[in-house]
């Protein structure tokens, strides 16, 4: 399902051997910290995340030169939008909601358990690693951290071996804010990403492929090390026979192309109803021109990652080409040298071809006909779970048939990517697009035990049920079984 191109490294086993001793000295490292302030204040995690703060504030320049030079050209626009401004929003709301957050919830008990009472704590899990993707570098390993330490946590990070100039940006960031045995960054590729997902961490957050995290998961199991997975797919949207091309085609045309469709809940195909698939064809073809004229020279247009990546959309488009799919231009040419894949549309491809089997991860928008919805989203379900989907129509009931005959991981309707941006909807897949969700509280929640505790009273009825047992545990009994 991944698509994904095989990793390259360049790693040599020294630095392997170096990366997995400094591993195993780091978490050590975060453990003996964490142990001498298991459940720290509400004044030393502020004073984290405010720290987060200042550290992307000062560095969010070198970032952006750092992520472009990654990209090939990534537009300073994108990420600020996409990165930067994302993660600064979420550390405040962390901050502002932290006490409310922090503060232990109060449980009523059962009659059979009174005069006792009880609370849930919220208690940090104590080192949680974070490994990271290249398609969002900054937020995709920050936005995690802030819930990571906003619960009390310390954090190591593993960003992609994919955006090395990022990534060596974030560890000079890094280790210039925090101590080590508060926040650590590892850098290194696939062979010092699995001796990180093998180290015993308390919690794992793996943002990747499907294929890549269920070795995570493998890995993790031997520790039970719980994880948080965070993986992509294939994300539907739905033009409904009510839909306006006009209000719709602007917003599935700029959620698709942000970052170059590199972007995990970008809608990868679309749903169109028949007899309206030229039509929709003319109006993304329109909108593709209006938001990225003269592609390829267009600055604001992500170039692809690597050009292994490109070459893989390359041979997407000539596979479902040559298996008798209909491939539409959108707009402007390709520019192989500068990595610009100009978008295409590829309509009626087979299941079986890359483009439909893959999720794609590119400017390439398949296009699949549907006669009636009940179609529609039995096409859905027949794939894996989605981590997005998308509805665009005018029409209520058809929307709600929709929400509540699908599943993924999280919708927008009548838009695309926005339910992502909101720190108070937690945001995670299911089924093949991941498990476990963070943002915002969701997140707090993830990297929190919540510890019940009882606390007993002078007087308790539980006396009447030690043995030796006779008569009044038997009435006990019976008591409880009618009432309790
Ligand atoms: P990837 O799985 O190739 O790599 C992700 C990370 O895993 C990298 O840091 C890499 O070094 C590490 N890694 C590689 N091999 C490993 C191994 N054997 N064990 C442990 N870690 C290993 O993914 P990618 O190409 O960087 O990112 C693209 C994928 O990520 C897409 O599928 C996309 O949908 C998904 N994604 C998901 C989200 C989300 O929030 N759900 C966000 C962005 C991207």
């Amino acid at each position: 399902m991944d698509g994904q191109v095989a990793p390259r490294t360049d790693e040599t086993a020294t630095g392997v051997a170096e990366s997995e001793a400094r591993i195993t000295a780091l978490l050590a490292a975060q453990k003996a910290g964490w142990a001498t302030d298991v459940t720290p204040s509400h004044a030393t995690r502020d004073d984290r995340l405010a720290r987060l703060d200042r550290m992307v504030e000062a560095w969010h320049e070198r970032f952006i030169t750092a992520i472009s030079e990654d990209f090939g050209n990534r537009p300073a626009v994108v990420t600020t939008l996409t990165d930067i401004v994302p993660v600064r929003a979420a550390i405040r709301h962390a901050r502002r909601q932290l006490r409310a957050w922090m503060r232990p919830r109060r449980v009523s008990l059962a009659w059979t358990g009174k005069p006792a009472s009880a609370q849930i704590l919220r208690q940090p899990l104590g080192v949680v690693g974070i490994v990271g993707p290249w398609n969002y570098p900054l937020n995709l390993v920050l936005s995690p951290l802030i819930g990571a330490l906003a619960a009390g946590n310390r954090a190591m990070l593993k960003p992609s071996e994919l955006t090395p100039a990022f990534s060596q940006a974030l560890a000079l960031a890094v280790a210039e804010t925090f101590a080590e045995d508060e926040v650590a960054v590892v850098t290194g590729g696939p062979d010092v990403a699995t001796a990180f997902t093998a180290a015993p961490f308390d919690h794992l957050v793996f943002t990747g492929s499907t294929a890549v995290g269920r070795k995570v998961v493998e890995a993790a199991a031997k520790n039970l090390t719980p994880v948080t997975l965070e993986l992509g797919g294939k994300s539907p949207v739905i033009l409904d026979p009510s839909v306006d091309f006009d209000k719709a085609v602007p917003r599935l045309v700029w959620g698709k192309l942000l970052n170059s469709g590199q972007t995990c809940v970008a809608p990868d195909y679309a749903l169109v109803p028949l007899g309206r698939v030229a039509d929709f064809l003319s109006a993304v073809k329109a909108e593709v021109e209006r938001q990225y004229p003269g592609l390829p020279a267009n600055a604001d247009y992500t170039s692809i990652i690597s050009a292994r990546h490109f070459a893989r959309l390359t041979q997407l488009v000539e596979e479902a080409r040559d298996r008798g799919a209909e491939v539409v231009e959108l707009g402007g040419a390709h520019d192989a040298e500068g990595r610009v894949f100009a978008p295409v549309a590829v309509i009626g491809a087979p299941e079986d071809t890359g483009v439909m089997a893959e999720e794609i991860f590119g400017p390439i928008l398949a296009v699949v006909a549907y006669d009636t919805l009940d179609e529609a989203i039995a096409y859905i379900n027949r794939r894996d779970r989605p981590l997005a989907l998308y509805w665009f129509g005018e029409d209520k009931a058809a929307e709600t048939r929709v929400l509540t005959g699908t599943i993924a991981g999280g919708v927008t309707i009548n838009d695309t990517l926005l339910h992502l941006a909101q720190d108070d909807l937690p945001f995670g897949g299911v089924g093949a697009s991941g498990y476990g969700a963070y943002h915002g509280e969701a997140g707090f929640l993830t990297f929190s035990k919540e510890k019940p505790v009882l606390k007993q009273s002078a007087i308790s009825g539980v006396k009447f049920l030690y043995p030796p047992y006779g008569r009044v545990a038997s009435f006990m009994l019976k008591l409880l079984g009618r009432l309790g």
